[in-house]
């Protein structure tokens, strides 16, 4: 889109919701079908082919008419006994509030914390593994607010020691740009939600899950019934869901899975990894510095050390009029940091313009 065209629309550069496609947000326009129709069960059997391939599957992967929070409650109720713990790692505003999702579902929480901005590492999940088992670790693979990305392979090489202990990876930021390759990590639940990096609006989330996380569900005797892991799966193998779905956002998911797996899924990883690239790259350039710390950058979301102090809410302003809008920092670094949000279907063009009005309006 040339500056000089008025923009029929705002550009998100926020992480979350993202900027949709016009065909898939016409693609939830579709008329309604039953949901315990035959026309339900091909949709919901042609999704699960999909979404198994963008998981890197061939196990299950759950469909649930929430956001990505109600997945984060549905890992903490049916994968955590209640005379065990969970280890949560924690290094900014999501791994947080998703060890607080565990402890309001009642469970014993442990937490490795690091600084916001850094990532926890490995050897320090290491240490605490030796000390004390658990039933579950619980990552954010992507930190939102901070930018980081977790050192996923060597967690999972170390946590794989204990057969025990599940892995439970929120990858709500990050899924469908960067490859997680659930079977051959051997990973047992991630998470996701369609506004991030799926580029589809919200509504929906996904959960690939192994067969450890079934049999544990069975032994935890609360857990519910919206999120119950055992009642999804007894539905899932009829093509269905317990309750009634969001069909519209189902139409819109198969269309822009068709839209993924045609980019291909590694050209894609490969796109958001220069987008994020490119930003950094922007960022050395211009005085300004990436808050999240060397070697856990995120390949989704940049944030970004207001070193300059510029004004946000005036750049935001200045940016809205050229058809654009980024993110400010996250509840605490509201004001120390700012977003860029490089994922789903946007491109090294569409970043590019952005950083230029950034500029532009730095200098003006
Ligand atoms: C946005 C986000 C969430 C919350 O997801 P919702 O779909 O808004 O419930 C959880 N974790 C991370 C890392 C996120 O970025």
């Amino acid at each position: 889109m040339a500056d000089t065209v008025k923009p029929d629309h705002i550009r998100l550069f926020i992480p979350g919701p993202v900027e949709v496609r016009k065909e898939i947000l016409e693609a939830q326009g579709q008329w309604m079908i039953g949901h315990r129709s035959a026309d339900f069960e091909a949709l919901f059997t042609t999704v699960q082919g999909k979404l198994r391939q963008a998981f890197f599957t061939q196990s299950r992967v759950y469909v649930s008419t929430s956001s990505g929070t109600g997945l984060w409650e549905a890992a903490s109720r049916n994968c955590i006994r209640d005379d065990r713990r969970v280890l949560h790692l924690v290094n900014g505003a999501f791994s947080e509030r998703w060890a607080y999702v565990s402890k309001a579902n009642g469970k014993q929480v442990d937490v490795i914390e690091a600084e916001w901005g850094k990532s926890v590492k490995p050897e320090q999940l290491a240490e605490q593994l030796k000390k004390q088992s658990y039933d579950a670790v619980a990552l954010v693979l992507n930190e939102t607010s901070t930018g980081v990305k977790a050192p996923l392979e060597e967690m999972v090489g170390i946590i794989k020691q204990y057969p025990d202990t599940l892995i439970l990876v929120d990858a709500v930021s990050i899924f469908g740009g960067y490859k997680i390759d659930v079977d051959r990590l051997g990973l047992d639940f991630v998470l996701t939600s369609t506004q991030k990096a799926m580029g589809l609006p919200p509504g929906l989330a996904f959960a690939a899950s192994s067969d450890a996380v079934l049999a544990r569900a069975k032994q935890v005797s609360n857990r519910g019934y919206y999120f119950d892991l055992v009642e999804l799966e007894a539905f899932l193998v009829k093509n269905n869901t317990p309750t009634t779905p969001n069909i519209s956002l189902m139409f819109a998911t198969d269309k822009q899975l068709d839209y993924m797996l045609a980019e291909g899924l590694e050209n894609r990883f490969a796109r958001h990894q220069k987008m994020a690239e490119m930003t950094r790259d922007w960022v050395q350039e211009n005085g300004f510095a990436m808050f999240s710390e060397e070697g856990y950058h995120s390949p989704t979301v940049s944030t970004i050390a207001n070193t300059r102090n510029v004004d946000v809410k005036a750049l935001n302003k200045y940016l809205k009029g050229r058809g654009m809008i980024l993110s400010d920092g996250y509840g605490k670094l509201k004001d120390k940091t700012f977003r860029i949000a490089h994922m789903a279907d946007l491109t090294p063009t569409d970043v590019t313009e952005l950083l230029t009005a950034i500029g532009d309006c730095i200098k003006g």
